[in-house]
């Protein structure tokens, strides 16, 4: 049977990543991805913003690999020439009772590493943004926006330099426990059936992740794994609004909320959106309802009074690939090598829901340290 050295499932950002950090491998580093081309799962259906790590609880995998993740992002991009833009962002109170949330995510971001947050007054906040309505802010200036869709192209680029293989309409549907490694068995563009043998296993399958670690005989409810999808959907605003905010504006996050709260992002283009809200996912449909715009539009006229319903036009959607139920405490990052499992060479890289993206370029370091200390390769 033939074999390689690492086998990678998934070409989004965060297995992409993954195998440019293992370029140092001596062995061949293969990725696998179902689709047709690289980044067309979540990596291409998001906010696209690289956050500052503000959120997160300390200590979590999401605060330090956000943290370093933003400043890795800077720096690649700045070297390579993707499209990477500090905006600057505004979390807004709107009323008093959500001012002392915002200085305990401030003190919250600053103890995690965010840089330079400060708390705006009111008249700072109109100053920065005069058509925003809050009663103060909280300032992160180092937020930003990235073209995710050249981020993944970058990535896919230096790993085919590095002499990595990727192979994409090709699905992993089983894998085995071998001697020395495992036993994978994939499907081809043609739909044949073969195996081939890898010492090492990294699962970075997003929204499926949870099953290919089942493939290879993890326990996922037992292991807290279990993906829960939730579906965001964004909504466009018309172009002669869209000047009427310069950065990236979001409410105060809600107790247990499934996503940050329906906020406004621009992209590089200059656009405006809303969103994204936060609806458990039936399906793997993008599709956007258009009868949930009035529902958009309740949740940002607050912040954004200038908004009408007519407006706003439905965008596109993702789906997040969240492991805790609706209304359950928000998890961490599942980086995990199964050597307990008896899966010794097997890494899950489970739950990568924001900031995957910011953190792609940490979680790819992160996971080739642990493919290092761990011995699997050299
Ligand atoms: C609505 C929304 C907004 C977000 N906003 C932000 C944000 O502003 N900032 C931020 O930092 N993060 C954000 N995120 C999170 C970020 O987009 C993700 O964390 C990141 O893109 C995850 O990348 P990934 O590579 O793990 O997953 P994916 O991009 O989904 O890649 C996984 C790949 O695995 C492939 N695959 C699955 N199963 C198999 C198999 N059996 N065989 C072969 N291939 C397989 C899939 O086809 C897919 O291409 C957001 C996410 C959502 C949903």
């Amino acid at each position: 049977m033939v074999g390689v050295g690492v086998t990678i499932i998934g070409a989004g950002v965060v297995g992409l990543a993954v195998a440019r950090e293992l370029g140092f491998c001596s062995e061949q580093v293969l990725v696998l991805e179902k689709e047709s081309a690289p980044g067309k799962g979540i990596s291409s259906r998001n906010s696209e913003v690289v956050h500052a790590g503000i959120y997160y609880p300390e200590g979590s995998l999401k605060a330090a690999l956000c943290v370093e993740g933003s400043a890795m992002l800077r720096a690649y991009c700045a070297k390579t020439g993707v499209p990477l833009k500090k905006i600057g962002k505004v979390i807004v109170a709107a009323s008093r009772k959500e001012e002392q949330a915002l200085e305990d995510l401030c003190r919250k971001g600053t103890a995690n590493g965010a840089r330079d947050l400060r708390m705006l007054s009111g008249k700072e906040l109109k100053k920065r943004e005069p058509n925003v309505r809050g009663v103060c802010a909280l300032f992160s200036p180092h937020t930003g926006i990235i073209d995710s869709h050249r981020l993944v192209r970058s990535l896919e680029i230096q790993c085919l330099a590095q002499g990595a293989a990727i192979l994409y309409r090709t699905t992993l549907f089983a894998v085995e426990k071998a001697a020395s490694g495992f036993t994978c068995r994939a499907r081809g563009p043609g739909g044949e059936p073969y195996s081939f043998a890898s010492r090492v296993v990294i699962n970075a399958a997003g929204l499926d992740a949870d099953e290919v670690a089942s493939l290879a005989g993890i326990d996922v409810d037992a292991s807290g794994c279990r993906i829960y999808p939730v579906k965001g959907e964004y909504f466009r605003v018309g172009a002669a609004k869209q000047g009427l905010v310069s950065g990236l504006v979001y409410p105060v996050p809600k107790r247990n909320l499934m996503g940050l709260g329906v906020h406004a992002t621009k992209d590089l283009s200059g656009s405006l959106r809303l969103g994204p809200n936060a609806l458990p996912a039936k399906s793997r449909s993008y599709e956007v309802d258009p009868s949930h715009a009035q529902a958009f539009f309740e949740s940002a006229r607050q912040m954004l009074p200038f908004l009408e319903p007519a407006d706003l036009a439905p965008d596109m959607a993702g789906i997040r690939p969240k492991i805790q139920r609706p209304g359950e405490p928000v998890k961490d990052f599942v980086v995990r090598h199964e050597a307990g499992q008896g899966l010794a060479g097997m890494i899950n890289l489970i739950g990568i829901e924001s900031p995957g993206l910011t953190s792609c370029l940490s979680l790819g370091r992160y996971v080739a340290d642990m493919v290092r200390k761990s011995g699997l390769a050299s």
